[in-house]
């Protein structure tokens, strides 16, 4: 008890501060203005922009998918979500920046200056070994977007319940609003720790809910502050069991039966406990209209210094350690590549360009993005990709996924058209400058690259990768991470906290 009024008292100081944190701004994302001066135009982007139609979180299934099949219909892509990397703590640090030439150079005496990042993860891993941010990450947004499905459903699709403590699984059993998609558009951890109640992670998450109010589906933002908690020597389990939202006991993905028992194995949502949500605290919400207008690049945060992390010396040369095999160069090209990809396929709706190379939760993101863009008949230009800097600012290992951080630097031709072919976003008479931090992942142990045009797993085209990521060649799960980086979160320069 004691331990949760610390927490309620912690996330009440902290409230103010966030509005300053997270960038204000746009669609469903940002949270604070809805005015178009906030806009960083990034269509994807996390925040600010209004764009941020896909959210640059999202999330992902890496493994398995939150309903245990591996296809995916169109409703899961726009539902199934789990973040992905994250990336929480200020840090200052070394620098490792990497040109256009690929020449790279290290700042040893800024790294020696700057103290290392402080690991919120660190006291939860000394009884949880293997516990991993980016999988955690990626579970609590998952459990956060279930969270909010869950609602108005009335004894249905409960799979989430046992992820819920008492008074938050009574809370969802009474709300009587309909959740029709939700996209993530940021989050960030708050604080964490571990004491003898256990291991608690606080995260803030930014997302657009679409509710159903009164027969009208209505976009509302909400930024909710969502504790998680699991008891004194919890082991989490490895990412398929943990991202499988399963019986806590058996793993059974079946529903829960109306009393809140497992049908497989009869076990009720709290006699297996491992992390769940015991408190849920609402920081803003907002209603907000349909999209405007708005003409004009933005480009907040493009003179802010690149966020370096602390250890990235260090993170590097173990990389190089672990995958003798790998190649900063050979890893800027693929990471080129998928940037170039993701802008052309996105402006051509085409999504299986993006498909083979973003994991679950972010291809869902972006997908629905592009139903809604087709709601609005917008047309997308975008032209004369330069990326003229590519700077890795976190190198992240842990016991299931090694996370490369860049920050990449870009110029193009980039704007939207109405369905009258008039400019709706951007500026159609001169170039956009911007930048944005892009988070690849791998599952640990992979190694080598590989050529970024074709499947990671069989060298095959990539023009049989179906919706669920699987290579119809090889049938391969490509977006996993499991055979070489894939892209897994965006996140604006106003946004990232290193
Ligand atoms: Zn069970
Ligand atoms: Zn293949």
């Amino acid at each position: 008890m004691r331990r949760l009024a610390l927490i309620l008292f912690a996330l009440a100081a902290l409230a103010p501060a966030l509005f300053a944190d997270f960038g204000d701004g746009g669609d469903y994302s940002g949270g604070s203005s809805d005015g178009s001066s906030s806009s960083s135009s990034s269509d994807w982007g996390s925040s600010s922009s209004s764009s941020s139609d896909w959210g640059s979180s999202s999330s992902s299934d890496y493994g398995s998918s939150g309903g245990g099949s591996g296809e995916f219909t169109s409703e899961d892509a726009i539902w199934l979500g789990i973040t992905v990397v994250v990336i929480l703590v200020i840090c200052g640090g070394s620098i490792i920046s990497q040109s256009i030439s690929a020449r790279v150079r290290y700042k040893a005496a800024q790294a020696e200056q700057a103290a290392p990042a402080p690991d919120w993860a660190e006291p939860i891993r000394a009884t949880d070994p293997n516990f991993s941010r980016v999988l955690f990450m990626d579970f609590a947004n998952l459990v956060f977007v279930k969270y909010h499905e869950a609602r108005g459903k009335q004894g249905k699709r409960e799979m989430i319940l046992p992820y819920l403590g008492k008074s938050l699984r009574q809370t969802v059993m009474n709300d009587s609003t309909s959740v029709d998609g939700v996209v993530v558009g940021g989050r960030a951890v708050k604080g964490a720790g571990y004491d003898s109640g256990g291991a608690f992670v606080t995260v803030i998450f930014r997302a657009n809910v679409f509710e159903i109010v009164g027969g009208a589906r209505t976009r509302t933002f909400v930024e909710q502050a969502l504790t998680f908690a699991a008891p004194p020597n919890y082991q989490t389990p490895a990412p398929d069991k943990l991202m499988a939202l399963g019986c806590p006991k058996c793993g059974s993905p079946e529903e829960l039966a109306l009393d809140g028992r497992c049908k497989s194995c009869g076990a009720s949502a709290d006699a297996e406990k491992g992390w769940q949500v015991i408190a849920a605290a609402q920081i803003k919400r907002e209603v907000k209209g349909p999209e405007q207008r708005r003409i004009g690049h933005f480009n907040r945060g493009l003179d802010k210094p690149t966020i370096f992390d602390g250890n990235l010396g260090a993170a590097l040369r173990e990389l190089h350690a672990r995958d003798t095999a790998f190649s900063l160069e050979a890893f800027r090209r693929r990471a080129e590549h998928i940037f170039r990809e993701l802008q052309e396929g996105w402006a051509a709706r085409d999504v299986a360009r993006l498909r083979p190379h973003l994991t679950d939760g972010l291809f869902n993101s972006v997908r629905f993005a592009l139903t809604r863009n087709d709601d609005l008949r917008l047309q997308y230009v975008c032209a004369d990709i330069n990326i003229y800097k590519f700077e890795v600012a976190r190198i992240e290992h842990d016991a299931f996924y090694d996370a490369i951080t860049v920050r990449m630097f870009c110029t193009m031709v980039d704007y939207a058209l109405d369905a009258q072919g008039e400019l709706f976003k951007g500026d159609n008479k001169s170039k956009r400058d911007y930048s944005e931090y892009w988070t690849f992942l791998r599952r640990s142990g992979v190694s080598g690259s590989h050529d970024a045009g074709k499947c990671p797993s069989c060298g095959a085209p990539l023009d049989k990768i179906n919706m669920a990521g699987v290579c119809g060649y090889c049938n391969a799960k490509i977006v996993s991470g499991n055979f070489d980086w894939v892209l897994a979160q965006i996140d604006q320069d106003e946004e990232f906290r290193g």
